[in-house]
């Protein structure tokens, strides 16, 4: 199994909008999509649920409360019990699925994220969950940096926020020419 791409939905599902039964089918890529057809609307509020308390598990991480964040997993990993088996869909590829047959597209879905992040965390520790330093934007990241040193989502934001730094600091170096400039008193 794929842990990586595993906790990779975690992440997805967490910056996510989910407003609409078609803001979570859009979540469901690649060898999720099935899962598109099969979404209803009242997957939509467990979905926005369980969102918060991934999110809960990567600000935890983020801020350094790691026993906080592995106590977190342990309360998903118990609402979402992984039950895995072979799967075939049309063409009988074979793959693993996490839940048990019959099981609902929210069980599927929410037991490979929680269980994605727990093995993630085992592996890289908790200090690799992040948080986008970007205020506005708030979206989660698996930090796979060499140094740990990730500090936004994307390479958008990282772009956006260095540029907002710079003008900054430029307006500052106005302001004080103005302020030099002006008389005292
Ligand atoms: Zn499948
Ligand atoms: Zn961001």
């Amino acid at each position: 199994m794929d842990f990586d791409a595993y906790a990779k939905t975690a992440v997805d599902l967490v910056n996510a909008p989910l407003e609409h039964l078609d803001d979570l089918r859009a979540v469901f890529i690649d060898e999720r999509s099935w899962m598109r057809e099969e979404a209803v609307e009242r997957d939509v509020a467990v979905f926005r649920r369980a969102q918060k308390r991934l999110r809960d598990v990567f600000e935890s991480g983020a801020a350094g409360r790691d026993a906080e964040a592995v106590a977190e997993l342990n309360i998903l990993l118990e609402t979402y019990p992984i039950q895995p088996r072979i799967s075939g869909h049309d063409s009988g590829d074979w793959h693993m699925h996490v839940t048990s047959r019959g099981a609902s597209v929210s069980a599927e879905y929410l037991a490979g994220a929680a269980w994605g992040l727990a093995v993630w965390l085992c592996e890289y520790g908790s200090a690799r969950f992040g948080v986008c330093a970007d205020e506005r934007c708030g979206n989660v990241y698996l930090d796979t940096s060499s140094n740990n040193c990730r500090r936004f989502c994307s390479e958008r934001c990282a772009t956006r926020s260095h540029v907002a730094a710079h003008r900054a600091r430029k307006r500052a170096a106005v302001d004080e020419t103005l302020t030099q400039l002006a008389p005292v008193g």
